[in-house]
């Protein structure tokens, strides 16, 4: 204590008042985090393993060095406690896969809703230099030699306690054939610890991110070879096929899925429309489910999509002409290879900001497509459904549930993200389904128009949280995530020249409605349903098979890349 006492410098406060602003991200999330919830014993040791790394560099470093490195992560701590606020949990590696995949306005789109939010970082930054500059002197923090060297002893100690302790529950947990494994898996254990604590998170998510996007352009000649041989069993008929994807949208509010709120009112009466009852996504965060949606990548086997191409491309290979039609950025990177290889892409220009991004703009793509009376048609719709800002999404005059959110202004008073607000967020997010309805009838009927085979799918890419649990999530991409962010809808249609000319397959669709089934069919059931064939095809994934088998256990992938199992 004497030895504290009498070394204490004058910029002693200043060094404590830099501290805490590092560490803040780490504060936050030990007060809020669900997975430390309930334990102080995983609070404390959270806490005293973030200062363990926190302070080591200044053993080495003089104090402005030491502080200067770490504003470097003052200034990414937004990103890490704006992803708290929102989720209670650290940075998670889909996330920096969006910030990485210039899937920017999605990470805009959630900061610029917390303008105050904003304010106060730029704010803390400016102090945290100031002081940096002005207020610290350039002296090591502990100016005793052998104190520094004293505590990087215990500090070791620390790590090696911990590391052991790791290798104890990994020797424990595998195997005894697999007994090699042990130091890997252990090690995984180890960084897995890591991955919650700031700045480690957001190193160790940056380098995963990173990692994906190399592994992504590695295999592009590996993909350019790639064909699943897929033929037409050719009919003479024109043929149109539509997938519609949707955006944020949960089974549940749908009137035509017994929602007590007349919600789908034109969705009901559309004849030869049916609803899956029973249908889950393969993930709750948007970039990661699109390639669980249009290839054979499942939320166990997630990387397979960077190896191999999508049912778009199955389509081209089987001569049709395949389209892409998106009502979302064209950043996403494995959005852009499937729609660059497609035989026409159409992004209409987006900001999430405008309040006119409506996805009937998307219509004149549409009808300018089925004016060209192609004879095998297949076009993906990537609408923006129900993205966060519900009310930017439908005209004034579908604002029908009330009251709900008017503009912006009122998003960006981040009070108004509470759950006292719950209402108002129902309210504008059923409007923005009742928007839904309106814009997928009509795109059915345009279908319809052409009298020919025509063919039609929708689903979501994941649900919502409307702060329905106990935990009162709000929006999706939880680490644990609930019922309301995976049970989508999975509408499909046809018309009457399909259900003549395909009558089996119309038959299998609506008897395999209820089934216990997920995203991972949606692949192998687009192609059977424009009767492709393939080698590798497998009838017991096909909406449109009487072999079409329940799903037992339904595994979906988080932000976080855990795979997380439903029944
Ligand atoms: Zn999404």
């Amino acid at each position: 204590m004497n030895l504290i006492k009498t070394n204490i410098k004058p910029d002693f406060y200043w060094i404590l008042l830099l501290s805490c602003i590092v560490l803040f991200p780490n504060f936050y999330l030990a007060a809020v985090s669900s997975d430390l919830n309930g334990s102080f014993f995983w609070k404390i040791s959270y806490l005293l393993i973030s200062f363990v790394i926190f302070f080591t560099p200044s053993l080495f470093l003089k104090a402005r060095y030491f502080f200067l490195l770490h504003g470097i992560f003052v200034l990414l701590a937004p990103i890490e406690i704006v992803h708290i606020y929102l989720n209670k949990m650290g940075i998670m590696t889909g996330f920096m896969i969006a910030v990485f995949d210039t899937n920017k306005n999605e990470v805009l789109e959630i900061f610029t809703s917390m303008l105050p939010i904003i304010l106060v970082f730029l704010f803390i930054w400016v102090v945290y230099f100031f002081i940096l500059f002005k207020k610290i002197k350039n002296r090591y923090i502990i100016s005793d030699t052998k104190l520094r060297i004293a505590i990087l002893a215990v500090f070791l100690f620390i790590f090696m306690s911990f590391f052991a302790y790791m290798y104890r529950i990994a020797y424990i947990l595998t195997p005894k054939e697999e007994q090699h494994r042990v130091p890997n898996v252990a090690l995984s254990f180890f960084t897995l610890k890591f991955e919650k604590i700031y700045p480690c998170s957001i190193i160790l998510k940056s380098i995963y991110a990173i990692d994906i996007n190399v592994n992504v352009k590695k295999n592009r000649e590996e993909l350019n070879k790639f064909s699943f041989n897929a033929e037409k069993q050719s009919i003479k008929e024109r043929e149109i096929y539509v997938f519609v994807i949707g955006e944020a949208a949960r089974y549940k509010n749908f009137s035509i899925n017994g929602y007590e709120r007349e919600t789908s009112p034109l969705l009901s009466k559309t004849d030869g429309l049916v609803s899956y009852s029973n249908f889950y996504s393969g993930a709750n965060f948007t970039n990661i489910s699109l390639p669980l949606i249009l290839t054979r990548a499942t939320a166990t086997d997630y990387y397979r999509w960077t190896k191999e191409k999508s049912f778009v491309d199955a389509f081209k290979e089987a001569g049709f002409k395949t389209y892409w039609i998106a009502n979302q950025g064209a950043g996403n990177k494995f959005i852009r290879r499937i729609s660059k290889d497609a035989d026409e892409e159409f992004f209409e220009t987006k900001n999430l900001e405008a309040t006119n991004t409506y996805d009937q703009k998307l219509w004149i793509y549409l009808d300018k497509i089925l004016n060209r009376n192609e004879e095998k048609v297949l076009i993906v719709i990537h609408s923006l459904g129900s993205h966060f800002r519900y009310n930017f999404r439908y005209p004034p005059n579908f604002e029908v549930f009330k009251p709900g959110f008017k503009d912006r202004s009122n998003y960006n008073n981040y009070n108004l993200v509470v759950p006292e607000n719950k209402q108002l967020f129902v309210n504008t997010y059923d409007n923005s389904i009742l928007y839904t309805d309106y814009f997928l009838a009509n795109t059915i009927k345009k279908i319809e128009n052409q009298n020919t085979v025509a063919f039609f799918a929708y689903t979501s890419d994941h649900g919502e949280n409307l702060f329905d649990t106990d935990e009162n999530l709000v929006l999706h991409g939880s680490s644990e995530p609930t019922e309301f962010e995976i049970h989508v809808p999975l509408f499909i249609w046809s018309s009457k020249k399909y259900q003549e000319i395909y009558s089996e397959k119309w038959k299998n669709i609506l008897a395999n409605k209820d089934k216990k089934t997920s995203a991972k069919i949606l692949f192998y059931s687009m192609l059977d349903a424009a009767d492709i064939t393939f080698p590798e095809q497998d009838l017991e994934q096909c909406f449109t098979s009487d072999f079409m088998k329940e799903d037992s256990v339904r595994y979906v992938l988080t932000p976080d890349m855990s795979v997380k199992s439903f029944k």
